[in-house]
């Protein structure tokens, strides 16, 4: 240890980084976390999960009240919006949460070096002004906005803005354009859209949410259809120009064809992430990115050069806080001589609107590629609970193996799946059939016995449909 200043040295305290740093100091290692962010916490707590929640949460009692589902449950309500009320409590949350980790680090005894660190060697980085030598630094940079050329992103302006920008508006827009429908775009359009703007959503594929199962996808562009977002599906955006207060988008069909324009009050981009990795001089340690830009880690987190480790968005893989979690746990133990493990074919995701879209494991498209399998259905509208509380939308879909009835795959659309599709990952991560779901009691009424009916419609005999 003599010659190091640190055993752990973690560049990035997002929830990849601060929780690796706080695991490996609680194993015992010296521990430093590098970040030159004002606040702990990454993307996720200053910019990310935590303000567009806080926004998703009030956006959805604001619009409860003004869509007439208050009113379905006697109550009669006429909503007055007090956005900067509103951005208060968003601000609120952060700040209570960042700060919750710079406590978690003087309670662990994780040094916070203010500043952004760059690779001097192998094992030293400079961070301002000031060189450290560490016995192994884990990189947990995470990721950026992916820029669309010729759409140039000015926060400040609030006209043409990202995610950031998208959390911060002064004003409700008049007509907000969400480039990308994705989960970014969904979430942060679902906002607006509920606090009063119109939201058209231009995707370049054929159909929103890439990436889930395919029944997801049109059911979920079918409510939010219902909602009031217009779909510009199989659309391209070539160019913006910032006219006045005004944005002019020049829209092509993805496949070529005329343009068109439409012109927007704000419009956000959210096109996907890119991992960080500029301004790191990972040629200075001897590493590589691949070609997406990411850098490339073995299964318990180690790059190609020893001592050095990666995590989070910056790795192959979803970008998801708690994928980025779990791995800096893994990662924490495996330099501690620890076996840290993380199944990344069980992590689960979740777009927050209302009702909320989950899954974990294979869509069906993924799971028929593989082999033969059985699947089950069971709508939301048949599950009291969801009757009860009018929110007839959504279903529960599980895919399981044809010949063992292992579950591959759960999806849903109901409005606390998020919180649903953690009994799927369970199941899941001990190797559940769908049988074990079946017979598995759930209790009565909650949105959860979809799933266990799902389960059993694997099989042909779901009860209350
Ligand atoms: P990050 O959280 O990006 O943190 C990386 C940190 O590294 C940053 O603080 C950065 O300042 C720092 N850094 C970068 N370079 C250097 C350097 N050279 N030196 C020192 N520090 C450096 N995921 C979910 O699971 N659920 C959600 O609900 C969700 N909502 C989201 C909403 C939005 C609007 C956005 C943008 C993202 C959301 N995500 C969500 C994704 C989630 O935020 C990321 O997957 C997660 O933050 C990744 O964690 P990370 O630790 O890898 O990186
Ligand atoms: P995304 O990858 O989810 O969606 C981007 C969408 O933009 C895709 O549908 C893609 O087809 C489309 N697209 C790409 N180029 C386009 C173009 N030129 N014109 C029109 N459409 C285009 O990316 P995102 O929504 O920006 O989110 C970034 C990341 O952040 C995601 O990986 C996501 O996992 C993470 N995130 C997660 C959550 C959550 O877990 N609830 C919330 C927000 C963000």
């Amino acid at each position: 240890m003599a010659d190091y200043d640190y055993d752990v040295l973690v560049i990035g305290a997002g929830p990849g980084g601060y929780v690796a740093a706080i695991r490996a100091a609680q194993l015992g290692l010296k521990t430093a976390c590098a970040d030159g962010r004002a606040t702990l916490g990454g993307t996720c707590l200053n910019v990310g999960c935590i303000p567009s929640k806080a926004m998703l949460h009030a956006s959805e009692y604001y619009d409860a009240a003004a869509n007439g589902m208050m009113a379905k449950m006697g109550i009669d309500v006429t909503p007055k919006l007090n956005l900067p009320a509103m951005h208060a409590q968003r601000i609120d949350a952060v700040k209570g949460l960042t700060g919750g980790i710079e406590f978690l680090f003087k309670k662990n005894k994780v040094d916070w070096l203010k500043g952004y660190a760059a690779f001097t060697g192998k094992d030293s980085v400079e961070i301002a002004g000031k060189t450290y030598r560490a016995k192994n630094i884990i990189i947990a940079t995470g990721s950026s906005v992916t820029p669309l050329p010729g759409v140039n992103v000015d926060n400040d302006k609030q006209i043409i803005v990202d995610s950031t920008g998208a959390l911060e508006l002064a004003k409700v827009p008049d007509h907000m354009v969400v480039i990308g429908g994705g989960v970014i775009g969904l979430e942060l359009g679902s906002v607006w859209r509920r606090l009063g703007a119109k939201v058209t959503c231009v995707e370049f594929l054929d159909q929103i949410l890439p990436g889930m199962d395919a029944d997801i996808r049109k059911d979920a562009n079918r409510i939010f259809k219902k909602q009031g977002i217009e779909f510009k599906l199989k659309t391209k955006v070539t160019g913006a120009a910032v006219k006045g207060k005004k944005a002019v988008l020049t829209l092509e069909p993805a496949a070529g064809g005329d343009a068109e324009t439409l012109e927007a009050d704000v419009v956000l981009v959210s096109i996907g992430r890119r991992p960080n990795t500029d301004g790191l001089a990972l040629d200075k340690a001897g590493l590589a990115v691949n070609a997406r830009g990411q850098i490339e880690t073995d299964h318990d987190f180690s790059t190609q050069v020893p001592g050095i480790w990666a995590i989070g968005d910056v790795i192959p893989g979803p970008m998801l806080a708690h994928k980025a979690e779990d791995e800096g746990i893994a990662c924490a133990e495996n330099i501690a001589g620890q076996t840290g493990i993380v199944n990344h074919d069980v992590i689960p995701s979740v777009v927050y609107t209302w009702p909320e879209i989950a899954g974990v494991g294979l869509t069906e498209e993924q799971a028929r590629e593989k082999g033969e399998v059985k699947v089950g259905k069971f709508p939301m509208a048949g599950n009291s609970r969801a009757k009860t509380n009018h929110e007839p939308d959504g279903f529960v879909k599980i895919i399981a193996d044809a010949k063992t009835d292992r579950v591959l795959g759960v999806w849903c659309i109901a409005s606390v799946a998020g919180t649903m599709i953690a009994e799927a990952a369970i199941a899941m991560e001990f190797g559940a059939t769908s049988e074990d779901i079946a017979y598995t009691c759930h209790a009565h009424p909650t949105h959860s016995e979809a799933v266990k009916e799902a389960a059993m419609a694997v099989t042909g005999k779901p009860i209350h449909v």
